[in-house]
């Protein structure tokens, strides 16, 4: 299959558009589309197994559990604050459980020199078949020789995140590729390529207009224009991280 290479872009995440066939086994739009059917008690997808609630759990269904749950790990060196601040913004925003595994070894073949990490080995590497991951680390990431702050690819299960101002930020915008969306044009939103200065932790409406159902824990709060959003004492203010 012939690979295009569209865009290698994003000083923000270093996400590299690439037109290429995603072959992974479970997308997360299909899987988060399953659970909310399942949860809201509407059309199930498959066979209804579960509806009939005399059966227990398949292994198709366990394994799709599982896709709705991040694992959390430390890589290399880290910052353990980190952890909380991914465990936190996953929450807050999304509608996804988590489960902090604890420090993974870097594959040898994942470090440059310098200690740097090589991000696309390190998501080849580090890719799990029945796992959604988040990799936290101190360590440079690196693609295409640009410095990134996180790494992922489009409807993947693999997320590298190195610790930086904006961690929550770019942790929000690269879920945002593992949920199917692409960079946008509108500079406020989270999914911008040059989310930095002007951008906020929001979704533009035509972005979340592609957030699967159900992902968000809250869809309007996680809607721009920000003057539609109520926040609370209690919220970080989104549009104000500069
Ligand atoms: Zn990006
Ligand atoms: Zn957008």
């Amino acid at each position: 299959m012939k690979t295009i290479l569209v865009l290698i872009a994003c000083a923000f995440c270093g996400f590299v558009i690439a037109n290429r066939r995603i072959d992974w086994s479970y997308t997360f739009q299909q899987v988060t589309s399953i659970a909310v059917s399942d949860e809201i008690g509407g059309e199930t997808q498959g066979k209804g197994e579960k509806r009939s609630g005399r059966k227990s759990r398949s292994h198709t269904e366990d394994a799709k559990a599982e896709q709705n749950v991040w694992s959390i790990y430390t890589m290399g060196e880290y910052d353990a604050a980190n952890v909380d601040a991914a465990q936190r913004t996953i929450h807050r925003v999304f509608t996804f459980g988590t489960r902090v595994k604890g420090h993974h070894r870097l594959p040898p073949v994942c470090v440059r020199a310098s200690n740097d990490l090589d991000g696309d080995q390190c998501l080849n590497e580090l890719r799990k078949d029945d796992e959604q991951c988040i990799f936290i680390t101190n360590q440079m990431i690196y693609t295409e020789e640009l410095s990134v702050r996180g790494l992922t690819k489009l409807n993947g299960n693999v997320i590298l995140l190195k610790n930086n101002p904006r961690f929550d930020k770019v942790l929000i915008h690269e879920m945002g590729h593992v949920l199917g969306l692409r960079h946008c044009e509108n500079l406020a939103c989270v999914m911008a390529i040059h989310n930095d200065a002007e951008g906020t932790e929001k979704f533009c409406e035509q972005c979340i207009r592609m957030v699967p159902e159900g992902a968000l824990r809250n869809r309007t709060a996680s809607t721009l224009p920000a003057s539609e959003v109520q926040a609370s004492s209690n919220d970080v203010e989104l549009d104000d991280l500069n």
